[in-house]
């Protein structure tokens, strides 16, 4: 472009013309083709327009519809995956500190709107949700391979037809009669006499011999259970014939095993049976042997072959067993691990496993080793657990480890035996030898003192001697030699009173024994019950006389008046006028779910925390195997 520049004049100022000359054409900008910008439309407007076209279109192609209608649904799609980033965007940006937080104070209002009672509540339920999430009692094996038995043991056992054609309520009224408590499926029915449960004819013979002609009640329902392969749980108060349960059982497994083919040596056992204790392991054993003996007598039979395993005895002693098949084993838990550890027998055929004293063996000490022994088992067995005291909390615990499961209580876990009179005395500290010399004079021979001290044991005996009583002592400080000695003499009656600790309060058989003094109180009142129950055995009544004093806490002696009423027995005026703190504060008077005893709640239970204290110690002492 070029301009020509002229000057005006006329005294003012110039002024500059502009020339309009040729000028190129301005160029052609196509601004609306070019421009690829398009304005912003919301998704719910272009849905609105699309859904309008669609409409406008009327009868348009079908290939059309599809298209649009697959548009749709892909956008319907990107909304949601936007949705889902806003959602996450949000998340991300509530720290779990906030979050914390909040639980904290939601926690805080509903705390603060609960009564104490309430709070106590929650409490003893979080501590039973503990004990409840403990491992189930199975091997690691099965446990890391998820083995799970469904259904029960077979065996060839069948109740006589006449007593499978009886009614449910034939049966139930049968169970009533002998106040047996069954819970479960499909449970075989209670039978009366041992003839008709097919008890070989020998061992009828011999036990009659024994003046044993009728079965208990838990043998009545427990036998035919156990024999018709059920896993069990037995609960029955000391003494009511629970040994005889469920050796029977075993004996019939072997006789039946050993009938198709006899074992040779390196074979079996068919079954074992487990015990907390040395002594009552010793006493199981020794019956077992008088009952396999009189059924193989008259030769009809064959002979089962039963081993001891217990610490304490050289396993030497009984080589004669090792070297023939082996049918039956009678142990506690540490010299057993010991031998299946060094292949001396093996599991790969037992088929039957019995816990005497099992909520001893579990809560106790022993459950690791339990779930040791139950590694050696190479396929599925059946598993009974008997004792006289088995809390709720803990059948529960024992129904996750067995196969369908039928618990038969005869009379209430933990209920003391009510053919024992129960007297409870208030003597000083310092008054207690000299009354006990006075309290020796209530009954006649054999008598048992039982202490919860080694020290105070040896102190008693000591005590008697020198005053002229024959008395023997037990503990688990004396050796394995001197405890045998002990029980021999007492139970031979070359002695007359036996002082002891709770060792020798599980299980152990006595006859005839006349009373039972408790020097002092146990602080666990199913040691009590225990205790007491070595008195007033198959049917026979007996006398406990108890100790207290100001040493004993109140808590246990609450425990103790519970159970002096629910036994119906005579509650001492000082027992009468301890008061419930529990019934001060509104709280409820149920008893503890761990350990039966009614005077206190599971957040205070004795029991609970010896097992805590023990499991502790037993992290620290790793080698401390089996039986006390
Ligand atoms: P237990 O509860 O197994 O320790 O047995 C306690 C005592 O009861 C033992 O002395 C047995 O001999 C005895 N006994 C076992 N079964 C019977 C029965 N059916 N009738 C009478 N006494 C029995």
């Amino acid at each position: 472009m070029s301009s020509t520049r002229t000057t005006e004049t006329n005294g003012a100022e110039p002024t500059y013309k502009r020339r309009r000359t040729q000028r190129s054409p301005s160029p052609q900008y196509k601004l609306d083709d070019d421009d690829t910008y398009e304005p912003y439309i919301s998704v719910a407007q272009r849905k609105q327009a699309k859904l309008a076209k669609l409409t406008s279109w009327g009868a348009g192609s079908d290939k059309d519809k599809a298209n649009k209608l697959k548009e749709e649904e892909e956008e319907r799609q990107d909304e949601e995956r936007e949705e889902e980033r806003r959602k996450e965007r949000a998340r991300k940006e509530r720290t779990l500190l906030m979050e914390a937080q909040e639980v904290h104070e939601r926690k805080a209002v509903e705390d603060s709107k609960k009564t104490e009672t309430e709070k106590a509540e929650e409490h003893d339920a979080e501590i039973l949700a503990a004990i409840a999430s403990r491992r189930k009692l199975a091997s690691d094996l099965e446990l890391a391979q998820g083995v799970q038995y469904t259904e029960p043991v077979k065996t060839s056992w069948r109740p006589p037809r006449f007593i499978r054609e009886r009614t449910s309520e034939q049966h139930r009224r049968l169970r009533e009669k002998y106040h047996i408590i069954v819970e479960g499926d499909d449970i075989p029915p209670p039978i009366e006499n041992f003839t008709d449960m097919k008890v070989p004819e020998p061992l009828i013979k011999f036990l009659k011999s024994k003046r044993i002609t009728k079965p208990t009640p838990i043998q009545l329902q427990g036998i035919p259970t156990a024999f018709a392969g059920r896993d069990m749980i037995g609960i029955a108060f000391t003494g009511s014939g629970k040994t005889l349960a469920f050796c029977l059982p075993l004996v019939m497994v072997a006789l039946e095993e050993e009938s198709k083919l006899p074992f040779v040596r390196g074979e079996g056992p068919v079954g074992v049976v487990l015990c907390p204790s040395r002594e009552l392991a010793t006493q199981t054993y020794e019956n077992v042997l008088q009952w396999t003996a009189s059924i193989a007598k008259e030769g009809k039979y064959p002979q089962l072959n039963t081993l001891l395993c217990i610490g304490g005895i050289s396993m030497n002693d009984q080589s004669h067993v090792m070297n023939k098949g082996l049918h039956i084993v009678v142990a506690t838990p540490g010299r057993l691990i010991d031998m299946l550890e060094k292949k001396r027998f093996t599991f790969d055929h037992c088929k039957y496993l019995c816990m005497d004293e099992a909520d001893r063996m579990i809560d106790l000490g022993f459950e690791d080793d339990v779930r040791n022994i139950m590694s050696f088992f190479k396929h599925q067995r059946q598993t009974l657990l008997f004792s006289a005291t088995m809390p709720r909390k803990i059948q529960d615990f024992a129904q996750l480890s067995l196969v369908k499961p039928i618990l038969v209580n005869v009379g209430r876990a933990g209920a003391a035996n009510l053919d024992v009179l129960q007297v409870v005395e208030y003597v000083k500290q310092e008054a207690k030898m000299v009354y006990l010399l006075e309290c020796l004079q209530k009954t006649p021979p054999p008598v048992i003192i039982f202490s919860e001290n080694k020290n105070e044991v040896d102190d008693i005996q000591e005590y008697l001697l020198l005053k002229g009583v024959e008395a023997v002592a037990i503990h688990g400080s004396k050796t394995q030699e001197e405890r045998q000695y002990a029980i021999k003499s007492f139970k031979s009656g070359a002695k007359d009173v036996m002082v002891a600790s709770s060792v020798a309060s599980k299980g152990l058989d006595f006859n005839d024994i006349q009373h039972v003094i408790i020097f002092s109180m146990p602080k666990e009142i199913e040691d009590y019950v225990h205790q007491i129950g070595r008195t007033g055995r198959s049917g026979k009544t007996g006398i406990a006389t108890t100790f207290v004093n100001m040493n004993t806490p109140e808590q246990t002696l609450l425990d103790l008046k519970y159970l002096l009423m629910e036994a119906g027995q005579k509650v001492p005026p000082f027992l009468t006028s301890i008061e419930d703190p529990r019934a001060a504060q509104g709280g409820s008077l149920t008893g503890c779910p761990v350990c039966g005893g009614l005077g206190h709640g599971i957040s205070n239970c004795p029991k609970l925390e010896d097992t805590q204290r023990r499991q502790m110690a037993s992290h620290r002492v790793s080698d401390d195997r089996g039986g006390y």
